[in-house]
């Protein structure tokens, strides 16, 4: 459906980011920055009037119910339609919640993106006997369609999908059912967000600055990085003291989520949630069992990082309060979006003319809306629609950080640009296993590239140590949120209730065991227990795993990449060339092994470890210059 998860990722990083610093009104931002949403609508009538040819289009798909079998014409005819009302339901959902967000105060785009999320709603209970009837089929009969009309070809993936389910599949009846019980499913996150985002009473301190700040979760992720180690304290006593007297209600909504997970692996036959969770995408539970053991016997790399920090910071004790604050100081480097553009564009170099070209295209024909301004949705995201063009939403405030976005975002939207021109529209969406390789591919080849020009030690200190402390919490942080999410599901698996308490004693020990707190390498305080409580990713059902994955795979890639480059060879290049191209049209580690990295073994994990040691390898060379200047002016 329309991008579903994609937008859930944007929205999640958006509820996590900071709110933009104040802002102009739209109508002052130049149009050069901003998005060309004519592209898609010449205007909200022509929306309206689309909406409503395809609201009077969705019954009409009933025609085609207990029909599919009856030839391969006819199977044909009804997933044309099908996918043909997706593709039109996509295009208007895409234009109404990019025009939401424009400003998210307006009425108007307010009730048109409602309109569309209903429209879906529609559609999906319209389709809703589609798989169902070709499960039904004899596979046999439906593969025998396939070789006879060339125009199922392009549905080849998604019916070899369907069957694939066959063994999961329950009897009409019961799947009516499970589907009924399936609204029950998000109760446990709606609570959560609820209280987190309404109901909760959320502190307010006094920092040093004299500043009074709110702290709930949004607030909280700001000013946990202060350089202030005293307001760091303060930030994490007060937001925790508010946190931990939720801890029953929120454990009891946690727990719902989880039931709901054991649901669905018992009714449909799985050994456990896990693997029920990964079999939608295929992905083979070791890879997720790996992962925590590749991070198990990494910690030593952690660690050193650890130690690293604390000696960059001048810390004498280094506690898991301290580990935010940015390891180097946030240098004085400002952009225009113009000198951002420019930057990722010969960031982006080794990636060949065609993707270059393609997004200096991208950039001055309107898929991007730069600047912030009152009212529009914070962080940043990247969507697209079939034969249209990939859209950016970004609050550009000339920060390193906003440019590491810019470049992160157009990775995703040449992932989109690609696959759409070389994919049928049944197999262009890929999945986040994959999307977030796109991005974090060109990150980090957008620091190479900056280490490359950078002047001064400084400077190459800054990007070190921001790209490190990405790998702290994308790698490390994401894949203690997976450890905990798989120990907590095999405690329900095991039979045992789960509660606040019991969640938070969980959560503290893994904390403490990756963090070394025991070692000394960094002290995890007692009140860190209830972390696990803010975080509404883990009612996504094994879902931050893939961040860890994602960047694992990137790194490699982009190794290969660059190190072929300077030579002029391109096959590295070309290999993830075509996992961008493949979109969705295998699984996606079908499509990462076909690139050349191979997410079942440790390989790529190891292949990162190396990096990141080679980054404090050069970063402790610098801090060991520094020194040695400051010695001999003394
Ligand atoms: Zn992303």
């Amino acid at each position: 459906m329309p991008r579903a998860r994609p937008l859930l990722a944007a929205a999640l990083a958006a509820v996590l980011a900071a709110p933009p610093a104040a802002a102009r009104e739209r109508a002052e931002i130049p149009e050069r920055y901003r998005w060309n949403l004519a592209d898609l609508f010449p205007s909200d009538a022509a929306w309206r009037g689309a909406r409503d040819d395809l609201a009077k289009r969705v019954p009409a798909l009933a025609a085609h119910r207990g029909r599919l079998g009856e030839s391969a014409e006819a199977l044909r005819r009804a997933l044309d339609d099908a996918f043909g009302a997706r593709l039109a339901l996509e295009r208007l959902f895409v234009y109404a919640s990019a025009r939401s967000d424009e400003d998210t105060r307006a009425a108007a785009p307010r009730e048109m993106h409602q309109s569309a999320q209903q429209l879906a709603v529609d559609l999906d209970s319209a389709l809703s006997w589609l798989r169902p009837e070709i499960l039904a089929l004899d596979p046999a009969r439906v593969r025998g369609f396939l070789a006879r009309e060339q125009g199922l070809t392009p549905y080849r993936f998604f019916l070899e999908d369907v069957l694939r389910r066959k063994p999961h599949t329950l009897g009409a009846g019961e799947e009516r059912v499970a589907a009924e019980a399936s609204s029950f499913a998000s109760a446990g996150s709606d609570v959560a967000g609820v209280l987190r985002d309404a109901d909760l009473p959320w502190p307010t301190v006094k920092l040093s600055t004299g500043e009074e700040v709110r702290l709930d979760p949004a607030g909280y992720s700001l000013h946990r990085a202060s350089p202030v180690r005293a307001d760091r304290d303060r930030v994490f006593d007060a937001f925790y003291a508010s946190l931990s007297a939720y801890e029953r209600t929120l454990g009891a909504s946690l727990y719902a989520t989880v039931k709901a997970h054991l649901f669905e692996r018992n009714a449909r036959g799985f050994r456990s949630a896990l693997e029920a969770a990964l079999f939608r995408d295929a992905i083979p539970p070791a890879v997720y069992t790996q992962l925590l053991a590749d991070v198990r016997r990494s910690l030593p790399t952690l660690h050193r990082y650890l130690a690293l920090r604390k000696r960059m910071l001048g810390l004498e004790k280094l506690r898991y309060q301290d580990l935010y604050v940015p390891i180097v100081p946030a240098a004085e480097m400002r952009f225009e979006p113009e000198d951002a553009r420019a930057l990722t564009l010969a960031a982006v170099t080794p990636l060949g003319p065609e993707y270059v070209q393609g997004l200096k295209g991208g950039f001055e024909s309107g898929w991007t809306d730069y600047l912030p301004s009152t009212g529009k949705r914070s962080g940043a995201y990247s969507t697209g629609v079939y034969g249209v063009h990939p859209y950016q939403l970004l609050n550009f405030n000339g920060r390193y950080d906003d440019l590491s976005t810019l470049a992160h975002e157009a990775g995703h939207s040449m992932h989109t640009w690609l696959a759409h021109r070389t994919q049928p529209y049944p197999t262009a969406d890929y999945s986040i296993f994959v999307a977030e390789v796109a991005s974090t591919l060109n990150e980090n080849l957008l620091l190479h590239h900056m280490l490359g020009k950078a002047k001064d030690d400084q400077t190459r200190l800054f990007l070190l140590g921001s790209y490190l402390d990405s790998m702290r919490t994308t790698l490390f942080r994401q894949t203690q949120f997976a450890e905990f999410e798989l120990a907590l599901h095999e405690k329900a698996e095991k039979g045992e209730t789960l509660t606040g308490e019991n969640l938070s004693r969980l959560y503290l020990e893994i904390a403490r065991r990756i963090y070394g707190h025991e070692a000394g390498a960094c002290e995890v305080p007692d009140l860190v227990a209830t972390e696990w409580a803010f975080v509404p990713h883990f009612h996504l059902n094994f879902y931050v795993y893939q961040y860890a994955t994602s960047l694992v795979a990137a790194m490699t890639f982009a190794k290969g990449i660059r190190e072929e480059a300077p030579r002029g060879a391109t096959k590295a290049r070309d290999a993830y060339l075509g996992l961008l191209r493949a979109g969705g049209s295998k699984f996606p580690i079908d499509l990462l092994r076909d690139a050349g990295v191979d997410m079942t073994t440790s390989k790529p994990f190891d292949a990162a470890m190396a990096e990141m040691n080679a980054i404090m390898d050069q970063m402790e060379r610098i801090l060991a210059r520094q020194d040695g200047a400051r010695g001999a002016r003394r």
